[in-house]
């Protein structure tokens, strides 16, 4: 089991299993949404995802269409869990609120076009202009 949380504290999280993948994504919501070049997150089903704590949540239509949900810890702000309509039942976990993901890799980068020049990334990393076009399938 993975556990995680907020800044603050208030907000913990329990997670069961491995993510169905790991990604960097420089898409320009990501930069506001971290306030840093790109977000790291982790996919995973979201029934096995447990939070506890004051969250809140802010949705915004994604370029795709779809409807990005973005879900914080409404006292300090972190930003903890993604949801985006177009993968419904699973939900993206910032990487950085893990309390341990050293056993994670992140596998590809996303919407590279939007990458800015300080923010080095590891080339050897399968990188998209976007994002493919890709599903994620559970493992269980
Ligand atoms: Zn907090
Ligand atoms: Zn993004």
């Amino acid at each position: 089991m993975r556990t995680g949380g907020c800044l603050c504290g208030a907000c913990k999280y329990e997670i069961d299993g491995d993510p169905v993948a790991v990604a960097h994504c420089h898409c320009i919501d990501c930069q506001k949404l971290t306030g840093a070049g790109h977000a790291t997150g982790a996919m995973f089903a979201e029934d096995r995802i447990r939070l506890s704590g004051p969250s809140t949540s802010y949705s915004m239509p994604a370029e795709s269409g779809n409807k990005v949900t973005r879900v914080f810890c409404s006292t300090c702000g972190s930003p903890l869990f993604g949801r985006n309509s177009g993968m419904p039942g699973y939900m993206t976990v910032s990487l950085g609120t893990l309390d341990s993901s050293d056993d994670l890799t992140p596998q590809v980068v996303l919407f590279a076009r939007s990458r800015r020049p300080w923010d080095i990334m590891d080339e050897a990393l399968p990188t998209y202009a976007t994002q493919p076009d890709w599903k994620p399938s559970r493992a269980d």
